[in-house]
């Protein structure tokens, strides 16, 4: 049973390893059915641990770091690939780095995952972008974050915006709208319909990534809870799956 899907237009370069797992083959029971790797929704701390371990031994994931998410647009590189992950989870939505050993991670049930690949340097990036990091330009922050610590450049950045809640769901208040609007353009909303994902790909291309260096999910989360968790369709009870990238080992 396939339990992750594979980002496929990141992986095509062979440099790197990433995906999102799928809420199936896990052992957490409704609401959580059944692969919940988020512990903070009330799910049992066993059952998310099982499921972990599942994930991981599937994946071959090894030094997992991931952040405590608090819809910031906060960024934290991760340096230390000896330091154990249990002493170190800081708050934060985007993670970085630049070292082979090290896997990032990012739990999301709606939200975006973003994937940052840069192809010049070993960089790399994970970022959960709901609306409010998403208004904060966290995916920017991230990028400024990988260059000041890495070299960076927006130029040589492959992204992929992950499974999320899409335009055809997403319907916010009109005060959203004109927020969102007024920020990233005209182009984000459909009456009162929200792109989140054409907010993200604004920012982006006005930092200087190329709009064919940036690739999006063909699914939305909220159409398809038949493989994915979905805060908004299954009204704020679920599990949250995990988006994944790593470096594939030097050969
Ligand atoms: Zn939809």
């Amino acid at each position: 049973m396939n339990i992750y899907h594979p980002i496929q237009e990141l992986q095509a370069s062979g440099i790197i390893t990433a995906g999102i797992s799928l809420r199936h083959g896990g052992v957490s029971r409704a609401p959580y059915t059944s692969l919940n790797l988020g512990d903070h929704v009330n799910d049992d701390p066993d059952a998310v641990e099982m499921n972990r371990k599942i994930l991981f031994q599937k994946t071959g994931l090894t030094n997992l770091r991931y952040c405590r998410q608090i819809h910031s647009a906060a960024v934290v590189p991760i340096n230390d690939a000896a330091q154990r992950v249990a002493e170190h989870i800081p708050e934060a939505d985007a993670l970085v780095t630049a070292q082979h050993t090290i896997a990032l991670g990012i739990f999301t049930a709606d939200c975006i995952p973003i994937f940052v690949l840069d192809v010049k340097t070993p960089a790399i990036g994970i970022i959960h972008a709901g609306w409010r990091g998403t208004f904060a330009r966290i995916a920017v922050n991230a990028i400024t974050q990988m260059e000041t610590s890495f070299g960076t450049l927006p130029k040589n950045c492959q992204i992929h915006l992950g499974p999320s809640i899409q335009k055809c769901c997403y319907t916010v208040s009109p005060e959203l709208i004109t927020q969102f609007t007024e920020q990233f353009g005209s182009t984000v909303a459909d009456g009162r319909n929200l792109s989140l994902q054409t907010a993200n790909v604004n920012q982006l291309t006005e930092i200087g990534v190329p709009i064919t260096s940036i690739s999006i999910s063909e699914f939305c989360t909220a159409c398809r809870t038949d493989l994915f968790y979905s805060h908004r369709a299954e009204n704020g009870q679920t599990g949250r799956m995990l988006s994944f990238i790593r470096r594939n080992p030097k050969n």
